[in-house]
């Protein structure tokens, strides 16, 4: 069993980069790829303890790009993996970059709540944090100071893209994210694609095909978010669009009780193929 897709709580997940490998371990998964949220450092922290465990442990990233549609504007999660060679200096500085662009969100958020009345401070926020410091940070606070009953809550009332106290990210465009990547010697693949929430079929193909276009190598065909019927559609559309597919639970821990790891079985066969979109071979893992 293998798993493509997790976190630690270096972003938003719970566990420890040690607590996840035990896990996985555990869970009897033999290859994981960490995908923090915009950051190495639970990659980082983890890859020492895989390697004297002999654990098979992949370099990944989930970048939080934007989608320019209309006159709105989304989120597009892109995943990227560093199979056979470390992510070049640059494309670390990027991502300095958008931890910055990050922080500055989040002083803002902080004062907007403030503004309405809930008392978050982003010192708070930062220590559950740690090197990612997001929004479900701030629900978690939220509910602990009994502002809201639930994650879900503090989403839809205040800190969702539909609640009152949301704040724009500066962020990079989804085609800026997918070149970074792959100039970077990474493989790029579209998480989750249910998530774009685009409800039309034709019109969520056009974008995946104008993605494809635009470099991106995998579709994130195995997800826990995704069941038998968009396993075939999106698997469909990796081959009509010639590209390779990706596959994780998207574990967060104790942050998503019900998402453990392994929860869907993903052929390790997919794996040959997605690695064999390295445009780069030689040094392994992430190391600087
Ligand atoms: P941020 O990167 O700080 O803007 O936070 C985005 C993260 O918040 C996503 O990766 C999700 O894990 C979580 N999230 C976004 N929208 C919701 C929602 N409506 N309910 C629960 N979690 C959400
Ligand atoms: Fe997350
Ligand atoms: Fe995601
Ligand atoms: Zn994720």
């Amino acid at each position: 069993m293998i798993d493509l897709h997790t976190h630690t709580n270096e972003s938003d997940g719970s566990l420890s980069p040690s607590e996840l490998i035990h896990e996985a371990r555990t869970n009897g998964i033999e290859a994981l790829a960490i995908t923090d949220h915009d950051t190495f450092a639970g990659y980082d922290l983890a890859a020492p303890i895989a390697q004297a465990q002999a654990f098979e442990l992949f370099c990944g990233i989930e970048l939080s790009t934007l989608w320019y549609k209309g006159d709105g504007r989304r989120t597009v999660h892109i995943l990227g993996y560093f199979f056979d060679k470390a992510p070049s200096i640059e494309f670390r500085n990027w991502l300095k970059g958008l931890q910055d662009a990050r922080r500055e969100r989040n002083v803002r958020l902080a004062a907007r709540l403030q503004s309405m009345g809930v008392d978050v401070e982003l010192s708070e926020v930062e220590a559950l944090g740690r090197s990612t410091a997001g929004r479900p940070h701030f629900a978690k606070l939220m509910v602990r100071k009994g502002y809201v009953a639930n994650t879900q809550e503090a989403f839809d009332r205040y800190i969702g893209e539909e609640g009152t106290a949301f704040v724009e990210r500066h962020g990079p465009e989804v085609t800026d994210g997918i070149r970074r990547v792959l100039n970077a010697g990474g493989v790029p693949s579209l998480a989750h694609p249910v998530r774009l929430g685009v409800r039309d079929p034709q019109e969520e193909e056009a974008f995946i095909a104008y993605l494809a276009s635009a470099g991106l190598q995998a579709l994130e065909v195995y997800h826990s978010d995704q069941g038998p019927q968009l396993v075939e559609r999106y698997s469909a559309l990796a081959r009509k669009y010639k590209m390779a597919i990706s596959g994780g639970s998207d574990f967060h821990g104790d942050v998503k009780p019900n998402v453990r790891l392994g929860v869907i079985p993903i052929p390790r066969e997919i794996l040959d193929e997605l690695r064999g979109r390295s445009n780069n071979r030689g040094r392994s893992g992430c190391a600087l």
